[in-house]
């Protein structure tokens, strides 16, 4: 039978029913798929040396013949026991051990040729031996379990790694069939090798440096393609026409000295090149990325107010309703200041309704009305702006903040309420992720990146608290509570059934309330509450009426409340670092020094260390790095949007080389936009954008 790649799996020699369903739980259905199964390492057999020459705790390979092969059964009778004796050409022997496979016998018999590569160790009577060897029959074919680099698949889901090893040689058969997709003039700049020679050596490589580029060449290829995308998206962005924003310079430049504080450097930048690009005639498409608490706030609303000074309108589009309701009063305060004009701001959310520009009630089809005709200017609001009830008259800038709260379709529909030409838009961000991951996930964006914090900030003092502590936290809390300050709680999720988490921390309110802090107002907040309930606790927690606010964890990121100093998370040792830095962002935003406890009951080395990266460090970027690093980029990335495509080989840590691939799509894109000299790639492209489809 000839192999192709299209060959399912199933008419293959030896696999049955049983091993085409195992091969289907690894994602393995043709022939192909083999292929591109890669291994995750490899075992260093390639050195064969002469069983005079062995030396115990070295991995090797000896060939010889077997001498002597018999089962016998272990005293309590539960495994069976081969043992076998090989003997090389000058005669020496070593004695070989395997469990429960009595089949060895048969299978090879004395006089037949073997290698076995396996790393020797003392056994009975201080002599060397092999125990559980891997072993070989000796043909004329080149060996692929032993004497060479020997691949190891990760998951094999109860096959043996003999078995995947003897299917993917089978699979070889057809890589002649496989095709080249990157273009030669790539592979020349980036020296790559071809893909066919890839796939071979990755699998059954013929020497270190030959396996070194067969891994370039394949991470090179992988992430090729997620740039390619990023790319190809960009440049159909760029080709629409967006309407300009002008820049009104005097009256925001009034705005900003009508702030009461400085613009950080950081601030100004962003806010200039946000302007910049609003002024041209292709639709900005730009990520904000800054620490919580960086006053990325600020730079919208001076976007937005320069949209509104064209007449034109602005949308701000935020997670949750207290967020949305906190931007509406931070805006109305802030454009308030500004005595030359008053915008009118409207506020939509699924529970409230208002407009800044008069005193009085609406109802909300009122404000549906406003922002329908174009008498609101800038609109504030949650996942309710896009309903379908809800039109605009002219918009020219989207915005929204913690971007990757939302979903694709979400940030597509805002994208298109526009009427006929594109907005300008700008996503904000205060994940703040490595650099190499941002190139990859946001290729297609232009970033924008806040470092600075504003000057007054004092670091959030940070230490981990084991049970023992405990009381001496409350007491801390106690006493911040007497001074008049306030406090968070936040509670993990324990169960998989309580995705809420609601149970924790109706628990944690309970004890708090009742044994801990009687004296004081504790409030809970959590995402089963009614939406009015939600405001009422968060109104009393601004306004101080709540002292200490226990809440979940999966609930309203971006609270802004300046008298809270001391933020207390349970179970800190389940949350990723650039989540437990979120949380702490939430304190810290006043004058005074705040605290933030870790709590954990865990001891482990690993806790430890991560723990400590968060005393140590307040830069979330370089804490991003290590979640990405430790535990990939999910828990950076949300999984809702997340899009990504799992990486088989290539890394998203990998700056470097995604830098070059960056650069590698960049140039063939100048070359030849359209690609229409590259059907190969560009048809790759499409089937892969059907597939992965991110914004
Ligand atoms: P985030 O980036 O997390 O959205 P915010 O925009 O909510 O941060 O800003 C956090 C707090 O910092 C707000 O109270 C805001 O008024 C204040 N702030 C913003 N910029 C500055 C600055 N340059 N100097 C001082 N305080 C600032
Ligand atoms: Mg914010």
């Amino acid at each position: 039978m000839t192999v192709h790649l299209t060959t399912p799996v199933s008419e293959l020699w030896k696999v049955g029913k049983v091993t085409a369903e195992r091969l289907k739980n690894l994602g393995i259905e043709t022939v192909l798929d083999l292929l591109l199964y890669y291994p995750f390492r490899y075992d260093d057999f390639s050195q064969t040396v002469a069983i005079k020459d062995l030396r115990p705790d070295m991995a090797v390979t000896v060939k010889g013949e077997i001498t002597h092969i018999a089962n016998k059964k272990s005293p309590r009778k539960r495994t069976s026991i081969t043992e076998a004796t090989v003997q090389d050409d000058i005669g020496d022997t070593i004695s070989c051990v395997w469990f429960n496979q009595p089949y060895l016998t048969q299978n090879i018999p004395p006089g037949t040729q073997i290698a076995l590569s396996g790393t020797p160790e003392f056994g009975y009577h201080n002599t060397l031996q092999f125990t559980s060897p891997q072993y070989e029959k000796i043909f004329s074919q080149k060996s692929i379990h032993t004497g060479r680099l020997v691949p190891i698949y990760g998951s094999t889901s109860n096959l043996t790694q003999k078995q995947i090893r003897f299917l993917i040689q089978t699979a070889m058969e057809a890589v002649s069939e496989i095709t080249e997709w990157i273009p030669e003039k790539t592979r020349k700049d980036f020296k790559l090798i071809g893909r066919q020679e890839a796939l071979k050596e990755i699998h059954f490589p013929t020497d270190t440096p030959s396996l070194q580029q067969a891994e370039q060449r394949l991470k090179f290829e992988e992430l090729f393609l997620l740039q390619l995308r990023s790319q190809h998206i960009r440049n159909q962005s760029q080709k629409r026409a967006a309407k300009k924003i002008l820049f009104h310079e005097k009256e925001i430049k009034k705005f900003v000295t009508s702030l009461p504080f400085e613009l950080t450097q950081d601030q100004r930048k962003s806010s200039w090149t946000i302007i910049q690009d609003c002024e041209k005639e292709t639709p900005m498409n730009r990520l904000l990325e800054g620490d919580v608490g960086s006053g990325k706030t600020v730079v919208a609303a001076l976007a937005m107010l320069n949209c509104a000074l064209n007449n034109a309108q602005a949308v701000l589009m935020a997670p949750t309703e207290i967020v949305a309701r906190q931007h509406f009063q931070s805006f109305k305060e802030l454009l308030s200041n500004k005595k030359s004009s008053s915008v009118p701001i409207a506020l939509l959310t699924r529970s409230e309704h208002r407009l800044s520009h008069k005193n009085k009630t609406f109802t909300k089809q009122e404000v549906i009305d406003t922002i329908a005709d174009g008498t609101a200017k800038i609109i504030i609001g949650t996942h309710a702006l896009i309903q379908d009830s809800v039109s605009f008259s002219d918009i020219r800038l989207t915005i929204i903040d913690e971007q990757h709260r939302f979903g694709v379709d979400q940030r597509k529909t805002l994208k298109s309420k526009a009427d006929e030409m594109p907005p300008h838009f700008l996503s904000m961000t205060a994940t703040p992720i490595p650099r190499s991951l941002a190139l990859t996930v946001y290729g297609d964006l232009d970033i924008s990146v806040i470092k600075e914090m504003p000057k007054d900030r004092k670091p959030v003092i940070t230490s981990v608290v084991h049970p023992g502590n405990r009381n001496t936290t409350y007491e801390f809390i106690r006493a911040n509570t007497k001074n008049g300050k306030q406090t968070f709680v936040i509670c993990p999720l324990i169960e998989e059934s309580d995705t809420l988490g609601v149970t924790s921390a109706t628990q944690e309110y309970e004890k708090l309330s009742k044994e801990i802090f009687p004296e004081y107002t504790v409030g809970l907040l959590h995402g089963k509450l009614k939406p009015i309930d939600k405001q009422k606790i968060q109104e009393k927690f601004a306004s101080g009426v709540i002292d200490i606010l226990v809440a979940t964890s999966v609930v309203e990121v971006g609270v802004n409340v300046p008298n809270a100093t001391i933020m207390m998370i349970e179970g800190s040792e389940r949350f990723g670092l650039s989540q437990l830095h979120q949380f702490r962002g939430r304190v810290g935003r006043g004058k005074d020094q705040s605290h933030c406890f870790l709590l954990t009951e865990s001891y482990s080395p690993e806790t430890k260390n991560r723990l400590q990266a968060l005393v140590q460090t307040h830069n979330g970027f370089e804490l991003s790095q290590i979640d990405l690093e430790q535990r990939g980029p999910g828990d950076l990335y949300g999984n809702r949007q997340s899009g990504l495509p799992t990486l088989r080989i290539a890394s998203l840590t990998d700056t470097h080389l995604i830098e070059q691939t960056q650069k590698a799509a960049q140039q063939l894109f100048k070359q030849d936009p359209t690609l229409k000299q590259f059907k190969e790639l560009k048809n790759l492209l499409e089937e892969f954008e059907k597939k992965v489809h991110l914004e």
